[in-house]
């Protein structure tokens, strides 16, 4: 049988009582059997993350400061959840030579590991599993990359002796040995790549949410949760699943056709989120989700038989990547092209796109219009359903929104709607409302 790969967030493991908790959670299915923690996570409104305390104690080091103070903290989280737990692990030795390693110059990244490294080996401890450090399977080359087939062969290697394992998120190691992380929230990234190397039948993600929700909370009240997902549909909707998972760790179970379940160690029997490769059961709406952002600028572009010019898309494209701006999306009709970028990324550098597009690209006109919002609506329904446009254009004109554009993704599978920045909690809210009963 294969096995599940379960990975614990910060807000799992908080105090001995979360522990213990995720120690019930893994027990309770045996196909768990590789099991990956973060580091403590907040114990309270009040506190920190173990992370970012760590990340304090290498600040202060790093400019000769006393770090000391910070450091007890963490020392006082550890030792609190060590006894908590009755476990027999010498936590104080493993405490004491973080702090050493610390105060002796350790690196950033190597700080900031600390937390999911002692975090494992008291989940390991209190498990009665073996710890696998990740820094024996997890490589990085010398630009911070992840080594993808060296990690995946070492994975699979490692853990094939070992039925059960604990293994601590966020990091691995360099050519050098030494330790290199993943950016903040990398756990999930780490969660993965076990699930991947071990060729897991499912990856078990457990947070302190039920997984996502159809709308933000913020915007719309009591959005449906979102029962399943496609890989592509999640990409569609990254503005909201960000916060919810790592965006980086669908990839290495993606190619895999791993599914991901988003569950809630706090309210394990809720349903959750499950991610899949393809969708297979029919759900009740066709839409699985709508999520936006605000602030993009769009920069439109007419020239008549702009596209008789073959090389007019290049010309245009490329001042934008000379200037390092992103582009967000390019909608175009027959004579004109808008290029959408984020506000941030062009902010103090649009005075020069625009003088370069009209040197390169003599347009009869260009625009720039601000503040835009950009509304994404989702569904691998779309493809099979008529009439969906129209359902999401009538709730728009109804709730007397001004769409300033359209761009229906050629796989269909998403409309992306530009509206006026204060517009945006209103367009989220009638498109939910056209889709979904009683809502
Ligand atoms: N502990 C790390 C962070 O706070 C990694 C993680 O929890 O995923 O970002």
């Amino acid at each position: 049988m294969k096995p599940i790969t379960v990975k614990f967030g910060g807000s799992s493991l908080a105090n001995a009582a979360g522990f213990a908790k995720v120690a019930d959670i893994v027990r309770e299915n045996p196909a768990r059997r590789y099991v990956v923690v973060s580091a403590p996570g907040k114990a309270n409104g009040k506190d920190h993350k173990i992370t970012d305390m760590l990340l304090m104690c290498y600040q202060l080091a790093s400019h000769r400061l006393r770090f000391e103070e910070v450091f007890d903290i963490i020392r006082a989280r550890f030792m609190e959840i060590g006894q908590g737990l009755k476990i027999r692990l010498n936590l104080k030795e493993v405490l004491d030579t973080v702090e050493q390693e610390i105060g002796a110059g350790a690196t950033r990244d190597h700080c900031a590991s600390r937390g999911e490294y002692i975090s494992a080996l008291i989940m390991a401890e209190y498990l009665g599993m073996p710890f696998v450090d990740s820094g024996r399977m997890i490589s990085f080359d010398s630009d911070g990359r992840m080594d993808e087939s060296a990690t995946y062969a070492a994975v699979a290697a490692t853990l094939k002796k070992h039925e059960y394992a604990v293994i601590p998120g966020f990091y691995g190691t360099d050519a050098s040995g030494a330790v290199r992380t993943f950016a903040r929230g990398g756990s999930d990234i780490t969660g993965a790549v076990i699930a991947r190397g071990t060729d897991s039948a499912l990856y078990e993600n457990w947070t302190d949410v039920s997984g996502f929700l159809m709308a933000d909370p913020a915007i719309v009240d009591n959005p449906m949760p979102i029962n399943s997902i496609t890989f592509r549909e999640l990409r569609e909707l990254s503005y909201m699943g960000a916060q919810v998972l790592q965006e980086e760790a669908i990839f290495p179970v993606r190619e895999r056709g791993i599914p991901i379940h988003i569950r809630n160690t706090h309210r394990p029997g809720d349903p959750g989120t499950l991610i899949v490769p393809e969708q297979t059961e029919k759900k009740g709406t066709i839409l699985t989700g709508i999520a936006g952002r605000k602030d993009f600028r769009v920069i439109s572009v007419e020239k008549a038989r702009l596209r008789e010019e073959g090389d007019f898309l290049r010309k245009l494209v490329s001042v934008f990547e000379s200037n390092e701006v992103p582009i967000e999306n390019m909608p175009s009709s027959i004579d004109s092209i808008s290029v959408i970028v984020p506000q941030a990324g062009i902010q103090g550098k649009e005075k020069k796109i625009l003088e370069e597009i009209r040197i390169y690209c003599s347009p009869d006109t260009l625009t720039s219009m601000p503040s835009i919002a950009l509304v994404a609506v989702v569904g691998q329904g779309m493809i099979h359903s008529t009439g969906v446009a129209a359902r999401v254009f009538t709730a728009l004109g109804q709730a007397g929104v001004n769409v300033r554009l359209i761009s229906q993704g050629s796989s269909e599978l998403n409309i992306l709607i530009g509206v006026d920045n204060d517009d945006f909690e209103q367009a989220v809210r009638a498109i939910y409302q056209a889709f979904v009963k009683g809502a």
